[in-house]
C-alpha cells in the first residue's frame, strides 16, 4: 500500500483554499430511515463523526445502535495503526452477510483510510458491495452522493488537502461540552506518523469564523469547549494574518464560555505568549497535553521532533512554574527503530524528572509510505513489550501519587454522563481532566459540581457531591 507523495501531489498553496459555505443538504428522501455510524481513531474522527451525523440527520436518518437494523452504515476510519485496518475490514466482512439479505443497505466508508493511496481501490476489488468511499476532505459531499446514488460504488476521494467548509451542522453528541476545530492537517512531518498523508497540510481556520462558533455555543449554554486540531499551537502560521494560537486562545477566553480546553500541542511551537494566556485567563482549564515521544535526543532526531530532551525538560518546567496547579499529560512511543537500551533509559529519566499526570503509551510500529518505516525496525517485539511494561509501571506510580493529592480537596467536576461504577453513579472531569466518579442521577448531568475527593485510585478520582456550582 503507498501513500501520495505530497512533494510530488499537486498541493495548493493557503492562497488557494477557499474558504466556502457547507452544503448541508437537506430533503425527506430517507425520513425515517436508521443510519448506523461506527467511528474509528481520534479525537478529530469523533469530531467528524458529528459532521456525518448532521449530514445524515437531515436527509431523514434516525440513529441507530444495531448495525443489523440498519438502511445505511456508515464507517469513519483511522489509519494511524495497522489493527485500525484489520477491525474496518473484520467488520465489513460482517456487514458482507448482511447485504446478502439486505440489498438495499447503503455502505459508505469515509476518513482517514481511504485517504491512503490503494485504499479506495482495495475496497472496490475486495469489497464490491461498498457504495461511497469518501475521503476526510470531502465529508462534505456525503449528502450528494448518498442523495445521487445509493446502488453503485461512488469512489470519490481527494488525495490532497480540500477546501475549509464553514456553516456545518453538526449534531453534537453533547449538549454541554463541544469540539471546535480550529485548524485541519498538520505540517510537521514526523517521520512516523500518517497524519499530514492523510490529512493533508495544515489550513487554519479564519479566527472571526472560529470565534462566531464559540459565540453561538455559548448563546445555546454549552459550558465547555475544546479548541481541536493535530497542532494546535501552530495555528494561524499558515494565515500570515499576525495572530497565532496565543491570540486565538485569548478571544476565545474572553467570550466567557466557563471551560476552555485546547488539543493537541506540539512541544515546538509552545510560545511564552501561550504560557502567559492559559496562567491568565480562569476559564482556560490548567490541563495540557504535551507529547514527549522519547526521552532520547538522539531518537527525537530521527522521529522529526524538532526538539531535544533538555529543551523539552526547560519547556516543562517553565509551564509548571508559571501554571500553578497545570497538570500535564503526554505521548510516548517505545521501540522506535535503533532505540538502544540507553535510549529508553533517557525516557525513562524524562518521565522521572517530570512526573507526568498521565501518559498514552505505544509500541512502534511502522506505518507504510512513511520515512520511518524506511528504517528498519530493529528492535525485538519482547524488547519492546518490555520497556512497555516498565514504563507503564512507572506512568501508573506517578498518576497514582497525583490523584493521591486531590483527596480531601473540593473540585469542580463537569459531569458528562453516567459512570460505569455503578448504576447510581456519575462521572466528569475536573479542571485539570481527572476522571471522577460520585453518586449521582440524570439531573447532574451537563452541570459543574463541587466535589470533594475522597478515593484516589490511578486512573480515576471517587468523591461526593457538596453543592451546585452556576459557574
Ligand atoms: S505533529 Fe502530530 S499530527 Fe503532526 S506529524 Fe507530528 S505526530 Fe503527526
Amino acid at each position: 500500500m503507498n501513500l501520495p507523495d505530497l512533494k510530488k501531489a499537486k498541493v495548493r498553496s493557503n492562497e488557494e483554499v477557499k474558504t466556502i459555505k457547507a452544503t448541508n443538504l437537506k430533503s425527506n428522501k430517507f425520513a425515517g430511515k436508521k443510519y448506523y455510524l461506527r467511528t474509528y481513531g481520534c479525537q478529530m474522527n469523533v469530531h467528524d463523526s458529528e459532521e456525518i451525523k448532521g449530514i445524515l440527520s437531515n436527509l431523514g436518518f434516525i440513529s441507530t445502535e444495531n448495525y443489523e437494523d440498519a438502511d445505511i452504515i456508515v464507517l469513519n476510519t483511522c489509519a494511524i495503526r495497522e489493527n485500525a485496518h484489520d477491525k474496518v475490514f473484520g467488520f465489513l466482512g460482517r456487514v458482507k452477510h448482511l447485504k446478502k439479505e439486505k440489498p438495499e443497505l447503503i455502505v459508505a466508508v469515509g476518513g482517514c483510510m481511504p485517504q491512503q493511496e490503494g485504499v479506495a481501490n482495495t475496497l472496490k476489488e475486495k469489497y464490491p458491495f461498498v457504495n461511497i468511499v469518501f475521503g476526510t476532505h470531502n465529508i462534505n459531499d456525503l449528502g450528494k452522493m448518498i442523495m445521487e446514488g445509493s446502488n453503485k460504488q461512488d469512489i470519490e476521494v481527494y488525495s490532497i488537502e480540500g477546501d475549509i467548509y464553514e456553516e456545518i451542522q453538526y449534531k453534537r453528541d453533547s449538549k454541554y461540552e463541544a469540539w471546535v476545530n480550529i485548524m485541519y492537517g498538520c505540517d510537521k512531518f514526523c517521520t512516523y506518523c500518517i497524519v499530514p498523508y492523510t490529512r493533508g497540510k495544515q489550513r487554519s481556520r479564519a479566527m472571526n469564523d472560529i470565534l462566531e462558533e464559540v459565540k453561538d455555543l455559548k448563546k445555546k449554554g454549552y459550558l465547555e469547549v475544546t479548541l481541536l486540531g493535530q497542532n494546535v499551537n501552530a495555528y494561524g502560521k499558515d494565515l500570515k494574518q499576525g495572530y497565532d494560537f496565543a491570540t486565538l486562545l485569548e478571544e476565545v477566553a474572553k467570550i466567557g464560555i466557563p471551560r476552555v480546553r485546547f488539543v493537541t500541542s506540539h512541544p515546538w511551537d509552545f510560545t511564552d505568549e501561550m504560557i502567559e494566556v492559559i496562567a491568565k485567563y480562569e476559564n482556560i482549564m490548567p490541563y495540557i497535553h504535551l507529547p514527549l515521544q522519547s526521552g532520547s535526543s538522539k531518537i527525537l532526531k530521527l522521529m522529526g521532533r524538532r526538539y531535544t530532551k533538555e529543551e523539552y525538560l526547560t519547556l516543562y518546567n517553565k509551564i509548571k512554574e508559571r501554571i500553578p496547579g497545570v497538570s500535564i499529560t503526554t505521548d510516548i512511543i517505545v521501540g522506535f527503530p535503533n532505540e538502544t537500551d540507553e535510549d529508553f533509559q533517557e525516557t525513562l529519566d524524562v518521565v522521572n524528572k517530570c512526573k507526568f499526570d498521565g501518559a498514552f503509551t505505544f509500541i512502534y510500529s511502522p506505518r507504510e509510505g512513511t520515512p520511518a518505516a524506511l528504517i528498519k525496525d530493529n528492535i525485538a517485539s519482547e524488547v519492546k513489550e518490555e520497556r512497555l511494561q516498565t514504563l507503564n509501571t512507572i506512568i501508573n506510580d506517578y498518576s497514582l501519587e497525583h490523584n493521591k493529592e486531590y483527596v480531601g480537596k473540593t473540585v469542580k467536576v463537569l459531569i458528562t454522563g453516567y459512570s460505569d461504577k455503578g448504576v447510581d453513579k456519575v462521572c466528569g472531569y475536573t479542571e485539570t481532566m481527572k476522571l471522577v466518579n460520585i453518586s449521582g442521577a440524570k439531573e447532574d448531568i451537563g452541570k459543574i459540581v463541587e466535589v470533594k475527593i475522597t478515593e484516589a485510585k490511578s486512573f480515576s478520582l471517587d468523591g461526593e457531591k457538596i453543592i451546585f456550582s452556576n459557574i
